[in-house]
């Protein structure tokens, strides 16, 4: 067994009684419970008894026991347990793969084919060997000192980049514009910011976090693991903050790039390096809408990414304007401490059940998470396996489907039924707001919404108005709409992000001389979704088609594209040459294939109005139309073929 092994299977020791143990399995997830029972003792009869999972409702992993089967369950499990305690909590032997495989179908209810198995299998890492680490042949290992990287903004991506380089011994140096680390994470601070991927699934695979406090963790818990995992690793000497790059431009002759970087104080300077990661974001860039009288109002003005928390709206008069996901939390977190709240919503978001989506973890799974051996990967494999890309068929255009626009096939209408019955059972009463939050689009034809009712709670309240019209002009204390004028002391502004200002606005100028916005002109695009031709050495995270828009989590995502680039660095360090990146071939290919598959799907239809996956001329760049088989395939393989090296 490798140390890693030994570091993913350890957990902390079970000192507990029996009659303990049995409390805390009581509000512990029972099916993970067993999964870990079965690597404490290798023993597959616990999969091949009477007792199984009856079935799983989505974002709840408790398997639907009956009463009997769950005290039969927690009376086995413990037992089992606390022989284990009693043998001093021995590191459990890694499962054969076959049982794996079983306990994976236990566990969904269903078997996974070999592609998905083998893509779980890689992120949940149960042999602790972190498949996904850049691995220089040692010999080369010398090499690369000579070839620098620089990495742009560190969010998620660039942290994700900065701990990888950092792992394989490659040089680099990270810039940001803010003044700490968790990107997102960090700037947005609205109140009620919380996401909306399950938390144990949105972490690194190589850095689990075990102990989420809650099952849909708030930007605080999370910005706080993002800062643990910088000081772990050591990032903090690499990082320069308030550093924003100009522009870049490739040196063919010499096969590195020149950085234009300006500094918080104004200056500019130049660095050279082999490479480049931008891992700038998506959402970072705030859209304000041009609303007529905007300068006019008098009291604080905020956008959702930029909250100053100075302002007390303790019995003010706010005025939200946007139903997207940030307004979809802030009105919930603000409405019990305002006087008045009005909320301007242009179009209104579907909203996917989940019970869950606020509740803390259960103090029984926090203890199982840290005392059962991989307890927590399985958690996260229930996340993944309930995220599958089954869902992407929610958006796949059926041509023969007739009740289009209202939905786009027949998985669609089913959705539709149950989520129209959801908002029925919280505003069934009142027909008039029902028809205003009810989408008259397909579901998921924008993002989803995790509810689990605050939202519609927050709307009947008697100081709460939903207005839905358009909105005229703002005045100095006051938003006038179509429908009647608001007097605010405050504006809100949920309005969004300039989500398809890819890059904007850094400048990188390629080999042929032509800059990169200009090769895009608005298109956005990149060899899976990571490196352009003619940009040798130049690499995204969080790229052109790689928006998640169905399933899956960012993280995982970010954790492909860096897998990719990992390898080609290898190869460029391996091989002593100075510079990789795609054929025009192999690109203009991608891209056909990746807009061909997009056209099957109905985010870039003509009657779906006013979201931000659409660039200006109508189009989809941004998001990936692939399932996340299909899309960890092509970034785990990557084909040499595909690529030049010079
Ligand atoms: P958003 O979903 O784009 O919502 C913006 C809202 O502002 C929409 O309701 C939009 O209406 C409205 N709006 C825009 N311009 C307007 C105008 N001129 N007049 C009136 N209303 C206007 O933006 P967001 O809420 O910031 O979220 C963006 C993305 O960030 C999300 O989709 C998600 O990917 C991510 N996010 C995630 C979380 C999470 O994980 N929990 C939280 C926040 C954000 P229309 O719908 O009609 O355009």
């Amino acid at each position: 067994m490798t140390t890693a092994v030994a570091r993913h299977l350890q957990t902390e020791p079970v000192t507990e009684s029996d009659e303990q143990i049995a409390a805390y399995l009581d509000t512990a997830l029972l099916p993970l419970v067993i999964a870990s029972v079965v690597h404490i003792t290798g023993d597959p009869s616990w999969l091949r008894g009477p007792i199984r999972p009856n079935r799983f409702v989505p974002n709840d992993f408790g398997g639907a026991f009956t009463e009997e089967e769950k005290a039969e369950l927690v009376r086995s499990a413990t037992a089992a347990i606390a022989a284990w305690r009693d043998a001093g909590c021995p590191a459990p032997a890694p499962l054969a793969p076959e049982l794996v495989r079983e306990l994976m179908d236990w566990l969904a209810l269903e078997h996974h084919d070999d592609a998905t198995a083998e893509m779980i299998l890689e992120e949940m890492d149960l042999d602790g060997e972190d498949p996904r680490a850049i691995r220089i042949a040692p010999e080369a290992a010398d090499h690369a000192a000579e070839y620098p990287v620089l990495v742009i903004g560190c969010g998620m991506g660039g942290l994700l980049a900065a701990i990888r380089l950092k792992q394989a011994g490659i040089p680099f140096s990270v810039v940001d514009k803010n003044t700490d680390v968790g990107g997102t994470w960090w700037l947005n601070t609205y109140p009620g910011a919380r996401v909306d991927v399950a938390s144990h699934y949105y972490s690194y695979s190589f850095e689990p976090n075990q102990v989420f406090t809650e099952y849909y963790a708030r930007q605080p818990e999370l910005h706080a693991y993002f800062r643990d995992h910088f000081d772990k690793h050591g990032i903090g000497e690499h990082v320069r903050w308030q550093t924003e790059v100009v522009r870049a431009a490739w040196d063919d002759a010499g096969g590195y790039w020149d950085v234009e970087l300006r500094t918080g104080d104004g200056a500019v300077e130049t660095l050279r390096v082999r490479a480049v990661i931008s891992a700038a974001g998506t959402l970072h860039k705030p859209f304000i809408p041009d609303l007529p009288g905007l300068e006019r109002f008098a009291g604080p003005v905020m956008h959702s990414a930029e909250w100053d928390s100075s302002v007390d709206l303790t019995g003010k008069k706010v005025a939200l304007i946007g139903a997207g996901a940030s307004g979809f939390q802030i009105g919930p977190a603000i409405v019990d401490r305002v006087a008045q709240l009005t909320v301007f919503q242009r179009s209104p978001q579907w909203m996917a059940p989940n019970p869950k989506y606020h509740d803390a973890v259960p103090e029984g799974a926090m203890w199982a998470a840290r005392h059962l051996p991989c307890y927590s990967r399985w958690h996260r494999f229930m996340i993944m396996t309930q995220s599958s890309d089954k869902l992407l068929e929610l958006v796949r255009m059926d041509p023969t489907w007739s009740d289009f626009p209202r939905t786009a096939n027949a998985f669609s209408a089913e959705r539709r039924k149950l989520f129209e019955a959801w908002i029925d059972t919280h505003v069934g009463d009142d027909p008039e707001l029902k028809a205003k939050v009810t989408p008259q689009y397909p579901p998921a034809a924008k993002r989803m919404l995790q509810d689990n009712g605050s939202w519609l709670r927050c709307l009947k309240q008697p100081h709460v108005t939903l207005d839905t019209s358009s909105i005229l002009q703002l005045e100095e204390g006051a938003v006038v709409t179509a429908e009647g004028r608001y007097e605010a002391d405050v504006l809100v502004l949920a309005t969004g992000f300039r989500a398809n200002e890819l890059l904007a606005p850094m400048e990188f100028v390629g080999r042929d001389g032509i800059p990169l916005s200009k090769v895009w002109d608005g298109k956005p695009t990149a060899y899976a979704g990571v490196t352009v031709a003619g940009f040798p050495n130049f690499f995204m995270i969080g790229g052109p088609g790689t928006g998640l828009a169905h399933a899956g989590s960012i993280v995982f995502a970010a954790e492909c594209q860096m897998k990719y680039i990992g390898e080609a660095l290898r190869q460029l360090v391996e091989s002593g040459k100075t510079s990789i990146e795609p054929t025009e071939e192999a690109y203009e290919r991608y891209v056909r294939e990746l807009h061909a598959e997009m056209d099957t799907l109905m985010w870039g239809h003509e009657s779906i109005a006013n979201t931000w996956y659409k660039a200006p001329d109508g189009k989809i760049y941004i998001l990936n139309p692939y399932g996340n088989v299909h899309y960890w395939r092509t970034t785990s393989t990557a084909l040499p073929a595909d690529h030049v090296l010079r």
